[in-house]
């Protein structure tokens, strides 16, 4: 099982295979991606095959990168299957320039007093186990 995103504050979500297998195949080349749909701009991430907005699958494949600005935080106690080990971790939310807000765990290299509000972020993939995650890192 691969975990790739959090609907809600503290709330897993898989993604069937088949969906997020481009997701995790750019993970494994060290790119997360996210989706954009081609009507209206809206972006996505976790990915979707679809927009909310237009209803539409009309979607492209496209790179998250950048800064990021922290905009909360939560400590997590019990994770998905997949994280019950590493829990607790620190899941956070930020938000790019672009408008866009991902949850994604907070890197256990920063400290928990370092963490606040617009702290710059950024998202990288990372190796766990069997599988491949994404996180909120500090900019190098
Ligand atoms: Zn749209």
């Amino acid at each position: 099982m691969i975990w790739v995103g959090f609907e809600k504050f503290g709330q897993s979500a898989y993604i069937s295979q088949t969906k997020v297998t481009p997701l995790i195949s750019y993970l494994e080349k060290g790119v997360i991606v996210g989706t954009r749909c081609k009507k209206c701009g809206k972006m996505y991430f976790p990915p979707r095959a679809d927009c909310v907005d237009c209803r539409t699958s009309e979607v492209e494949w496209v790179p998250i990168e950048g800064r990021a600005r922290l905009i909360t935080f939560t400590e997590v106690y019990f994770g998905p299957p997949a994280f019950e080990q590493s829990t607790p971790y620190v899941l956070g939310l930020a938000e790019f320039d672009n408008g866009l807000r991902v949850f994604a765990p907070i890197s256990r290299n920063l400290d928990r007093e370092q963490l606040k509000m617009d702290l710059e972020l950024v998202l990288k993939p990372r190796h766990s186990g069997e599988g491949v995650f994404y996180q909120l890192e500090k900019p190098d």
